[in-house]
């Protein structure tokens, strides 16, 4: 599952290639399609993102993107392309997506509100500092431990499993503890490196391909993919574990 970090480089692409053009789409699987029908060409106003959905504005019409597992967005064509992006006077540019789990939603502009409200997506805890006070209304009830809480996308939208683990490690939180005991303290260091943790991706990655551990790249987190190394804190080994199905790092010590 692409992270937060990965769909806001996605976007950041996208918007530099796609607004103030006219833009045609040529659809090569329609199973992408979930509502609407993919227009022959537009012209994109703007590209927004609404926790890991893109979105392709129009005046009339959005185009509304989730990669899920493997949708990717590539300025070479290269694997399993289901839809084309032709923006007039620039090259093209592709959603690969080798396992056909991404989703598109055509809908008309005025109804996009309409649809997130819907899906009851959380608030987003990025690109502003979140207090604790806010962290607290959203999580601070929840009894499971907090690394899962941290991934209620209903509550908080957009932490996925790797940031998770980061943020708690930055913020010294260890990962079984519930989320109900935390202290504001601990929400407002959680809710601080939240935003540190993003910001630090968004600014070592260059380019659309954001080199992350899962696909094989160098590792550039502090903990995660980490097990048995030395924290980079205090030097313990670090712990893996798995909450929830889902795998966590931790330093079994400082956090
Ligand atoms: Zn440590």
């Amino acid at each position: 599952m692409p992270e937060l970090a990965e769909v806001e480089l996605a976007r950041r692409v996208l918007r530099d290639r796609l607004v103030d053009r006219e833009v045609g789409f040529r659809l090569l699987d329609p199973r992408l399609v979930r509502a609407g029908e993919v227009p022959a060409a537009l012209t994109v106003t703007a590209v927004l993102r609404r926790a890991k959905y893109l979105l392709v504005v129009s005046q009339r019409e959005t185009l509304v993107l989730h990669l899920r597992m493997t949708g990717r967005l590539s300025g070479a064509e290269a694997g399993r392309v289901v839809l084309v992006f032709e923006p007039s006077g620039g090259p093209p540019f592709y959603l690969e997506d080798p396992r056909r789990l991404a989703e598109l939603w055509v809908l008309p502009s005025s109804e996009v509100e309409g649809f997130f409200t819907a899906r009851s997506l959380g608030d987003a805890p990025w690109p502003e500092v979140r207090p604790a006070a806010w962290w607290l209304e959203r999580l601070g009830g929840v009894r499971s431990p907090v690394k899962i809480a941290l991934l209620r996308q209903d509550r908080v939208a957009g932490l996925g499993n790797i940031a998770a683990s980061e943020v708690l490690w930055r913020a010294r939180v260890p990962p079984m503890r519930p989320a109900r005991e935390l202290s504001p303290a601990e929400w407002e260091a959680i809710g601080r490196h939240t935003v540190a943790h993003l910001d630090r991706l968004l600014d070592v990655e260059v380019g659309l391909d954001l080199t992350y551990v899962t696909r094989g790249g160098p590792n550039p987190f502090s903990v995660y993919g980490r097990a048995g190394a030395p924290c980079p804190r205090c030097g313990t080994a670090v712990a893996r574990g798995v909450h929830g199905g889902r795998s966590t790092f931790w330093c079994p010590r400082c956090q």
